[in-house]
């Protein structure tokens, strides 16, 4: 299955919950800050993502989103 995932940066509070549950490693910390002032999560080859929906699960700001095809 193929998957997509996008992250919208203003609502992530840079917490890494995500990146911890992406046992593809798609999922790294954006080396700019947001307008609260925390580095956020951003996807990296995410052409990769299998749509598994982790990220999106554990993310406590539901700041991800997944698709899947
Ligand atoms: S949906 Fe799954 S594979 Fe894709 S980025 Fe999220 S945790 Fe990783
Ligand atoms: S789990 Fe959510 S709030 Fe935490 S770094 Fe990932 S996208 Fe940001």
């Amino acid at each position: 299955m193929k998957g997509r995932i996008t992250i919208n940066k203003e609502l992530c509070k840079g917490c890494g919950y995500c990146i911890m549950a992406c046992a593809k490693k798609l999922i790294s910390f954006d080396k700019n800050f947001n307008a609260m002032g925390y580095h956020p999560a951003m996807p990296v080859n995410i052409d990769k993502c299998n749509g598994c929906e982790l990220c999106a699960i554990v993310c406590p700001d539901i700041a991800i989103e997944v698709w899947r095809k």
